[in-house]
C-alpha cells in the first residue's frame, strides 16, 4: 500500500505565522516600493526567499548549542565540528568560516590571479563575485541539456565535459589554477551532477594536474539524486556517496546556512598542507582564529551536529520529495517550472507564466508580487531585475537570460498543509496571470539593484 510520506519530525517549539488579509498586503507591498526584500518578515505569511540559514534546528542540535565552548583557542566545539567534517567528508584539513562565501573569499585569494580562469558547471553568485575580486575570470560551462527549462533530465546539473578540456586546451593549464563544481547547481535550478560526470570533470583535472574543488553547500541533496538516479549507487548509504564524492576532490568549500542545517556558518577543506597554512594565515586577518574562524563555539556545535543529520535518508528523502510534490502539482495545474523539480526550490518560468510581459517589463517582478498580495507568499525573481543590465547613459534596459521566480524550501519548516496552500495560491495567480501589470524600475543601485531597487506598475 503506498503510504504518504510524512514529515519524519514533530513540533516541540512553535512560531506563530502573522495572518494579514489580501488588502492589508496590498497596501504593505506598496510601502515597500513592490520589493519583496523591502517587507518586514511578520508581514510575510509563506517565507520562500530562500532556503539559506532559515532551517529549524533539532533538539540535538539545541542540545549541542548548550555544550558549545566560548574559549578564544582550542575549544573543544572546534574539535567536534572538525571531526564531523573528517568523518562525513575524509578531507584532513578544515578552516571554519562564518559563512560560504568568507570561505570562497579565501580559496581564491590564495590560489587566483590576474588573467587566470576558474571553469563551473555554473558559479553561484557570490562564488563569482569572489573569483572576479581576484581579477580572474569565472566560466561557467553547464551541460547543454541545462539550457531548456522544459527538458526533463535526470543531471541538468553536470559539467560539459567537452567544454572543460576546451578551457584547457584554449587557456593552458596555467592558467587554470583549480576547477570547481558545483554540487546541487544552485543557479542552475538545483539539480544534482551525476557520480560519472564528477568523475570524468575529476579525471580531466588529474591528467592536467589542477587541483579540483567542490562548492559543497547542498551536496547531501546530490548525494540522494545520485541515489534515486544512478543505478550503481541505488543501494549505496547516503554518507558513503558523499564520501566517494569527496574522495575525488581535492578539497570543498561549504556555506553550512545549507546541508550544514544550522543558521549562520561554513568552512573550507582541503588535502594541501601548504595550502591550509596560507588559508589560516588569512583567516585570522579577518575572520579570527583558526579555532573558530568568525563563529561562537555553540554555532560549530550545531553544525557539527547538522552535519550528521543532513545525511539520514529519511530526512531526505522527505526533503526531495516534498519540493517534488510542489513541483509536480504545479506541474499538474498548467504552471510553468523548470524542469524537474530541483532539491531546494522551484523555479516558476514567469516568462511563459506571463508571456504578455516582455522581459524589461519585469514579469518576475509582477509574479513575486502577486503571490504576495493573493497568499502572503514571498519568492525571490531571478530575472532583469537581478540579472539586467541598466545603462544610465541612455537609459536602455538589457534583459537577464532568463525570467524565473524562485520558490526556495526552508529545511524542516513548513508542514504539507503550508505546501497544499502555496499550489493553491500559486494556481490562483495563474487562473488571472492574463491580469498581471506590466513593472519598472524607478529607483537602483549601481549594483546588485535587485536587493534594494523601487519598482511600480505600468497603469
Ligand atoms: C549560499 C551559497 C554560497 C554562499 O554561501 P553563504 O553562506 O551565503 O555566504 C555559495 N555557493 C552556493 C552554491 C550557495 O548556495
Amino acid at each position: 500500500m503506498f503510504k504518504t510520506i510524512i514529515e519524519p519530525f514533530r513540533i516541540k517549539s512553535v512560531e506563530p505565522l502573522h495572518m494579514t488579509t489580501a488588502s492589508e498586503r496590498q497596501k504593505r507591498i506598496e510601502d515597500a516600493d513592490y520589493n519583496v526584500f523591502l517587507l518586514k518578515s511578520d508581514d510575510v505569511i509563506i517565507d520562500l526567499l530562500t532556503d539559506s540559514g532559515t532551517g529549524a534546528m533539532s533538539t540535538e542540535q539545541w542540545a549541542a548549542i548548550m555544550r558549545g565552548d566560548e574559549s578564544y583557542a582550542g575549544s573543544p566545539s572546534f574539535y567536534r565540528f572538525e571531526s564531523a567534517i573528517h568523518d562525513l567528508m575524509g578531507f584532513p584539513f578544515v578552516v571554519p568560516t562564518h559563512q560560504g562565501r568568507a570561505a570562497e573569499r579565501i580559496l581564491f585569494s590564495v590560489m587566483c590571479k590576474e588573467g587566470d580562469v576558474v571553469p563551473n558547471n555554473s558559479h553561484f553568485d557570490t562564488t563569482r563575485a569572489n573569483v572576479e575580486f581576484t581579477k580572474a575570470s569565472a566560466l561557467d560551462i553547464p551541460c547543454v541539456e541545462s539550457h531548456d527549462t522544459a527538458a526533463v533530465y535526470p543531471f541538468k546539473g553536470n559539467m560539459d565535459i567537452a567544454a572543460l578540456k576546451a578551457a584547457f586546451k584554449q587557456h593552458g593549464r596555467d592558467k587554470i589554477p583549480l576547477v570547481m563544481m558545483t554540487l546541487t547547481n544552485n543557479s542552475g535550478g538545483g539539480q544534482p551532477a551525476s557520480m560519472a560526470n564528477i568523475r570524468d570533470v575529476a579525471a580531466v583535472c588529474k591528467e592536467h594536474n589542477t587541483p579540483f574543488y567542490i562548492d559543497a553547500c547542498r551536496i547531501a541533496e546530490n548525494a540522494y539524486f545520485i541515489k534515486l538516479r544512478e543505478k550503481e549507487f541505488a543501494n549505496t548509504p547516503v554518507k558513503q556517496i558523499v564520501r566517494e564524492i569527496c574522495n575525488l576532490a581535492d578539497g570543498c568549500t561549504m556555506s553550512a546556512k545549507k546541508d550544514g542545517l544550522a543558521n549562520i556558518g561554513g568552512f573550507l577543506a582541503t588535502r594541501n598542507p601548504e595550502l591550509a597554512r596560507k588559508e589560516k594565515e588569512l583567516l585570522i586577518l579577518t575572520e579570527g582564529f583558526p579555532t573558530y574562524g568568525g563563529l561562537a563555539g555553540r554555532d560549530l556545535d550545531a553544525i557539527a551536529q547538522g552535519l550528521k543529520e543532513v545525511v539520514e535518508e529519511d530526512y531526505l528523502n522527505y526533503r526531495i520529495v516534498s519540493t517534488a510534490y510542489l513541483g509536480e502539482h504545479l506541474t499538474r495545474a498548467g504552471v510553468p517550472i523548470l524542469q524537474p523539480p530541483g532539491g531546494h526550490a522551484i523555479y516558476l518560468d514567469a516568462a511563459r507564466f506571463a508571456p504578455h510581459l516582455k522581459p524589461v517589463e519585469l514579469p518576475g517582478i509582477a509574479l513575486c508580487v502577486a503571490l504576495y498580495v493573493e497568499g502572503g507568499i514571498r519568492g525571490v525573481e531571478i530575472g532583469t531585475a537581478m540579472f539586467g543590465r541598466h545603462d544610465p547613459k541612455t537609459g536602455t534596459e538589457t534583459p537577464g537570460p532568463k525570467e524565473l521566480v524562485r520558490l526556495a524550501m526552508p529545511r524542516r519548516v513548513y508542514t504539507q498543509s503550508h505546501v497544499d496552500y502555496v499550489i493553491e495560491v500559486v494556481s490562483e495567480v495563474y487562473r488571472q496571470r492574463d491580469k498581471l501589470p506590466r513593472y519598472r524600475i524607478t529607483e537602483q543601485a549601481p549594483f546588485l539593484r535587485h536587493f534594494s531597487a523601487h519598482f511600480a506598475p505600468i497603469k
